[in-house]
């Protein structure tokens, strides 16, 4: 494997929209955004691939000395959040470039062609929705309207940026792909968390992404004069609430970590006075895992408590669904081969689940899917600290072209 290589493109990528501090700034659709796109499609010409772009900016590079039609794909995106960090996203780029270069110079016998695919726009910090490329080629754009009002912080709408970049807006249904088009599909992604670090392996076998269920509790209490009210007497709304925080913990502690988490991150209590009562608490649980089922029955579960809880004070509680996202399991035959790629190479591995979303939940819609993970030994993710150790990079790098020489015969 040529990590040279991957170093190098690693670095001229990042120099575009690097900040002073290192952090990256290459929203979608965006000056340097385009320029990094440019420097990929210079790049890919160089290495003897022939690409496509789609009417949304996704781009393309297909390797194809294949008998057999199905395409096995592999690639991440290059857009990032403002002042990101240098692997989210380009690490996956790169090194699936590398491994197609490799397979090509080496003229490897495969069965399948190979692909590698840039994501656009797979951020949401410009327009608020994430992954759209892969939304899009995957059939999966559902909220065309909001997508065509959505505006960035300047007060460009998509339509406006699309267009200054040479890009039709009303032109992206165009480019869903034909559901037989690929077989795999391979993504390998910096760890965004610390769990690989924690573990002390370089790399990872992903099992599921997890998708967010969200839900609105209301407590209905009585909002009463601080002073004057007794202790006894009260219905605090956020007292209530506080109990079934707590409440909400303790039934996911009981989940493993893999299955399961919930978290209440934003809570609203009216009047929101200091010397009154507090009547009403709002609070918003989002709740992940990589299971459907799983994630019903923790909501069931705190549905229950919300509603035992309250009316322990005697007041009243209402539980409002507000999304449900679909959880995606990656394929057992692609986690298997990134797998054996790990045994096969002697690279220590564990299996783990991502937090975080990614273009593979779309791309599961076209393809049998597996991610890899390699380690983030910051911990950190979507800031200019986010690193990685070069050896973790080869290591990362090489499983993902065994695997995709595997996963290609
Ligand atoms: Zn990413």
């Amino acid at each position: 494997m040529n990590t040279a290589w991957i170093f190098e493109q690693l670095d001229i990528i990042s120099s575009i929209g690097e900040s002073v501090e290192g952090g990256q700034n290459r929203l979608a659709f965006s000056e340097n955004d385009m320029k990094a796109r440019e420097f990929l499609k210079h790049l890919i010409n160089q290495i003897g691939l022939e690409y496509r772009e789609d009417t949304f900016g996704n781009i393309f590079a297909l390797y194809n000395t294949g008998s057999e039609n199905q395409i096995v794909a592999t690639g991440s995106h290059i857009d990032t959040v403002p002042n990101g960090g240098r692997y989210d996203g380009t690490l996956g780029v790169i090194t699936s470039l590398a491994a197609i270069k490799e397979i090509k110079e080496n003229k490897e016998n495969i069965r399948h062609p190979l692909e590698l695919i840039v994501f656009q726009a797979e951020e949401s910090s410009r327009f608020g929705h994430s992954t759209m490329g892969s939304k899009i080629i995957s059939g999966k754009l559902e909220n065309f309207v909001q997508w065509e009002q959505s505006r960035d912080n300047d007060g460009i709408s998509l339509v406006q940026a699309m267009k200054d970049t040479g890009y039709n807006f009303y032109d992206i249904n165009k480019s869903v792909i034909e559901k037989d088009r690929y077989k795999y599909f391979l993504e390998l992604h910096i760890d965004q968390s610390k769990t690989l670090m924690n573990a002390n392996v370089p790399v990872a076998v992903v099992d599921g992404i997890a998708a967010p269920l969200r839900v609105r509790v209301t407590i209905f209490g009585e909002a009463a004069h601080s002073g004057s009210t007794a202790m006894r007497d009260r219905k605090d709304a956020l007292v209530i609430a506080s109990e079934l925080i707590l409440a909400i913990r303790n039934i996911s502690l009981a989940y493993d970590e893999r299955q399961a988490v919930a978290t209440v991150g934003k809570i609203d209590i009216f009047p929101n006075a200091i010397n009154v009562v507090p009547g009403t608490a709002v609070m918003y649980v989002d709740i992940r895992g990589i299971h459907a089922k799983t994630i019903e029955e923790l909501f069931g579960l705190i549905r229950a408590e919300s509603s035992k809880i309250a009316l322990r004070y005697k007041a009243s509680s209402e539980i409002e669904l507000l999304s449900s996202e679909k959880p995606c399991a990656l394929n057992n035959i692609v986690t298997d081969t990134i797998e054996q790629s790990c045994i096969d190479l002697n690279i220590p591995y564990i299996h783990t689940i991502s937090g975080a979303g990614h273009d593979t939940m779309n791309m599961a819609e076209l393809a049998e899917c597996g991610m890899i993970f390699v380690r983030n030994v910051s911990g950190i993710s979507h800031h200019k600290n986010e690193s990685i150790l070069n050896e973790d990079i080869e290591k990362g790098a090489l499983v993902l072209h065994d695997a995709l020489l595997k996963l290609s015969r």
